[in-house]
């Protein structure tokens, strides 16, 4: 369930969704039973359709998790490298065993560590940046990658209205989520003012921000 969407209609979209892959319906499963954050099915569509149209040729994602979005853009981006950034070790393993499954070992590289460290070994500029990591870092990854970014680039940032808590104090359940909701607030401030980036904020999955470098 989620505050941002009425279940009718999340039911009504995801009764349209149309996943056809074996290994992606099996981790889709699997994330659901493990309680993994993988992206939401109304956010694989966009990414899928946001890689149609953008049609990148390297992506950088921050955040990997089993590996479930960075198989999805490098099936909706056939042609792209991706390189994904994860911190935790087991996710790391079961990435690099469920891309070896898929057979591509050779288009999606695995660097493992904190983002806020290991961005400082990503070179070049990508076409799609995902950030999709810990939510209160937003602000000091999008620092960090800046050097990878260009006109061109699309930024995508997911569940950047965080079950609503960014929006509003009444949806902040625990003062421990406090200070993330206010960082994610920050975040949205400076990325929705940064005139090289003509940003758009969704109110789909858990919210996303799509940024185009102008
Ligand atoms: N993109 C994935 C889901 C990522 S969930 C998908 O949709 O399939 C977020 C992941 O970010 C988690 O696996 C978490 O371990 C990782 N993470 C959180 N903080 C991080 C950091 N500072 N550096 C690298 N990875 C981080
Ligand atoms: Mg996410």
């Amino acid at each position: 369930m989620s505050i941002l969407t009425p279940d009718l209609i999340e039911n009504y979209i995801n009764s349209l969704y149309r996943q056809e892959d074996e290994q992606l319906i099996r981790m889709r499963a699997e994330a659901e039973r493990l309680l993994v954050p993988i992206v939401t099915r109304d956010m694989e569509r966009l990414l899928t359709t946001l890689c149609s149209l953008r049609r990148p040729k390297t992506i950088l994602e921050i955040g990997t998790a089993i590996g479930y979005s960075a198989l999805c853009f490098a099936k909706a981006a056939p042609e792209a490298q991706i390189i994904t950034l994860e911190n935790r070790e087991r996710s790391v393993h079961k990435a690099r065993a469920n891309i070896r499954e898929a057979g591509l070992e050779d288009r999606i590289r695995v660097i493992e560590g904190d983002a806020g460290e290991t961005l400082a070994q990503v070179e070049g500029i990508f076409d799609l940046i995902f950030i999709d990591a810990a939510k209160g870092q937003y602000r000091r990854f999008f620092d960090l990658c800046e050097k990878n970014m260009a006109p061109g680039t699309l930024v995508v940032s997911d569940n950047v209205l965080y079950k609503g808590m960014p929006c509003d104090e009444s949806y902040v359940p625990e003062r421990r989520h406090k200070t993330i909701a206010r960082r994610m607030d920050e975040y949205l401030s400076f990325l929705t003012a940064d005139k090289r980036f003509e940003t758009s904020l969704l109110a789909i999955g858990d919210g996303v921000a799509i940024s185009y470098y102008k």
